[in-house]
């Protein structure tokens, strides 16, 4: 029974350390994202067209982040260049333009 104990705190604390490290990747991700695009910097054409091809910092599809994409040229481990906004990005980014590099 006590082996049967440690091993769940063991489970418990794995867990615990696993969704620590995720959480503490997303927040780092987030903070790149923000020190390398600043939208409230951007003209309202800059933001709209942003907004009309669904750019996210964080891409909801993990297969298809910025940096995978034909358009991004990176300019820095936590930052890129967009060709099609002809502004920043992040290489965790996505929008609706996205295109597979060749
Ligand atoms: S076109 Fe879209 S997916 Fe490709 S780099 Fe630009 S923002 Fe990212």
């Amino acid at each position: 029974m006590v082996s049967s104990i440690s091993r769940r705190k063991l489970l418990l604390r794995t867990v615990q350390i696993s969704v620590g490290g995720a959480l503490a990747s997303a927040v780092a991700a987030t903070a790149g994202a923000a020190e390398c695009v600043d939208l409230k910097a951007m003209d309202a054409g800059e933001q709209s067209t942003r907004t009309e091809l669904h750019w996210a910092a964080m891409t909801p599809n993990p297969q298809q982040p910025c940096s995978k994409c034909g358009f991004f040229m990176a300019t820095s481990a936590d930052c890129g260049q967009c060709m099609i906004f002809n502004g920043p990005t992040t290489p965790s980014g996505h929008c609706d333009s996205w295109a597979a590099k060749s």
